[in-house]
Formats: C-alpha cells, structure tokens, sequence
C-alpha cells in the first residue's frame, strides 16, 4: 500500500486489475497451460531436480488427496455412515465441510474430532504418494512448507528439524480462546474416544478442558482467529526462514505439489514470486486440475496438470534410472 495515495483516482480505475494481479503480481492472462507432452514434462522436471543443490517442498491438499486421504466420496460415506445418519446429508457432505458444523455440545464435538484425526492422522501409515518424495529429495538439502495437517511428511522419513505444518496439527489440541500457547498431543485421547464413542457422542469424562483457563479445547487447527502457534510452531518457522536465506546463489527446485486457491498465499504465489525474482530457481507445479504457469518462466517452469501419484512415481523411476547409468 507504500506510495497509493500519489496515484490519482482516475489512474486506480483505468487499471484493470483482479484479485491475482494484487496478491501474486502475475496477471492472469499471463498464466499458460504448457503445451509439451507429459513424457517431456517429466523428463525435464526430472532434470531440474537432478541438477538443483536444494528442493523446497510445498504441498497443499490436493498432495493429501492424490496420495489417497480423500476427503468425500466413498472414503467418506464409508466412515462416517453414523455422523451423516445423525446430522443429515446436507450438513455431512465432506470431511471439509463435517468439520465446519456446529456440534451442539462438546461431548458431539469430540465424537466428531475424535473420528477425523482416527481416519486422517493416526491410522493411516506413511502413503506411497510422500514415501516417495522423500526418495526423491532425500540426498539434496530439502525443506517442507505445508498447509497440511495430516502428518504424512514426518511419517515418511522427512527430517522434523525440516518441515514447517503452517495450519497445525490433527493430532494436536488447545484452548478454544488460545488464552495460552501450548499445543497437547491428543492422539491417546482419541483412541480413547474412539473405543468410547457411542450414536457419535463420546462420554463426558472424556471432554478436555483448558488448563489453564478452565475454558473448552479445541483442534489445533488454523480456522479463527484462536489459532495458537506454540514453540514448534515458532522454531519451524524459523527454520523455514533460514533456508529461504541460505538458498541465496545456489541452484534450486521449488516443488509444489497440490496448491490449489484456498490459501494460495502461503505457497503458491510466494513460490511464484520467488521464481520470477530468482534466475537460479525453477518452478515444477504439480496439479490435478491447476498447473497453469506465469509464462514468463520460460523453461523455469514445469506445469504437470495430472494425477500427482502418478507424476511422482514416474519422476522416481526417472531419477532412479538415471542414477543407475551414471554409476
Ligand atoms: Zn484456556
């Protein structure tokens, strides 16, 4: 906003400018959808990475899906059968939207929580989708930047010390009112309500209260304005800002897997601006629908619009077999 109020009215509202042209600086009709076939598009992502002294990660929901944490669809009605009977269909569409209800009580609230983080965060073991990103970018100075929640990143080996989860935790809760910044693994507690849940309520000696203010807990989980960014939350953060220092003159790979435009802010047009103010980076943007690139990339940029399993294993395959012939 530096410097708005020497722009003349009149100036403001010839300009055409959108919501991406203010957020990112990129207008969208300079978005292009490559054309190159998927075969060269892997090729060349697979030489990029191969060529980069780091890769920074930065995966959002649409890497959890791909790698099979749907969040509607069968995986839902299959699981949640009792909360879409008790609620009703048009409240339990998805796991997104269930989590947005208003739960009567706390015991409901719980019953429901207790559910989510069982089916999303604590059952499910590392996922083939991130065992083998983390193949691919094991023996290169790596870093994670993700809006997930899910934990799949730290269950597939990658260093904790190098992965920043900037929306919290399924396995985490807090003060509803974040009168204090701590974060309380509840995965035992969950298990806990899991066994105990009975027509989706748990029982009430199972509700957890604040410590400190006696108030009610809540997920740890970036959705009001309580959102409470405890101490590892903080060092993460940190982390996440030395690398972006220590990348300054080296060759790097910024891999975005699955950012959509729901928090397009923290990833995407960070990642963007990053590229375009920085020649010795490349952009490889994986997406199901969403791979469109800022043209201006040039062969900086690689835009993968498929099923991101697949792209993933076949950069794996890739980089395996170049490994190979040059041994
Ligand atoms: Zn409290």
């Amino acid at each position: 906003m530096i410097g708005i109020g020497k722009i003349k009215p009149e100036k403001i509202r010839k300009e055409k400018t959108d919501w991406n042209q203010f957020l990112c600086g990129t207008p969208a009709k300079d978005y292009i959808f490559q054309n190159t076939p998927y075969e060269e598009q892997i090729k060349n992502a697979a030489e990029l990475i191969r060529e980069a002294d780091f890769i920074l990660i930065g995966a959002g929901a649409g890497a959890s899906s791909a790698a099979g944490l749907m969040y509607s669809g069968k995986r839902f009605t299959d699981n949640f059968a009792e909360f879409i009977d008790k609620y009703g269909a048009a409240n339990m569409r998805d796991m997104y939207s269930a989590g947005f209800y208003p739960f009567p009580t706390e015991e409901a609230k719980w019953g429901y929580w207790s559910k989510h983080s069982m089916i999303n965060r604590i059952l499910p073991p590392a996922l083939p989708l991130y065992r083998q990103l983390y193949e691919l970018v094991k023996d290169k100075d790596y870093f994670v930047i993700t809006t997930n929640v899910d934990h799949q990143f730290y269950k597939a080996g990658f260093a904790s010390d190098r992965i920043f989860a900037t929306q919290g935790d399924y396995g985490l809760i807090q003060c509803e009112k974040g009168c204090h910044q701590k974060t309380y693994d509840a995965q035992e507690m969950f298990r806990q309500m899991d066994t105990e849940r009975k027509d989706c309520l748990v029982p009430s000696y199972l509700v957890p209260k604040c410590p400190v203010c006696g108030g009610n807990m809540a997920m740890n989980l970036r959705c009001d304005g309580y959102f409470v960014e405890d101490e590892s939350w903080h060092s993460a953060a940190e982390s996440y800002g030395e690398f972006l220092q220590n990348m300054k003159g080296k060759k790097g790979v910024l891999l975005e897997l699955g950012v959509g435009f729901n928090t397009p802010v923290i990833i995407r047009f960070p990642f963007e601006k990053m590229a375009r103010g920085n020649k010795d980076l490349s952009l490889i943007r994986l997406n199901l629908n969403e791979a469109v690139v800022p043209a201006g990339l040039n062969e900086r940029a690689v835009g993968i619009n498929c099923d991101m399993a697949e792209a993933v294993s076949d950069l794996c395959d890739i980089t395996r077999s170049e490994e190979g012939k040059s041994l």
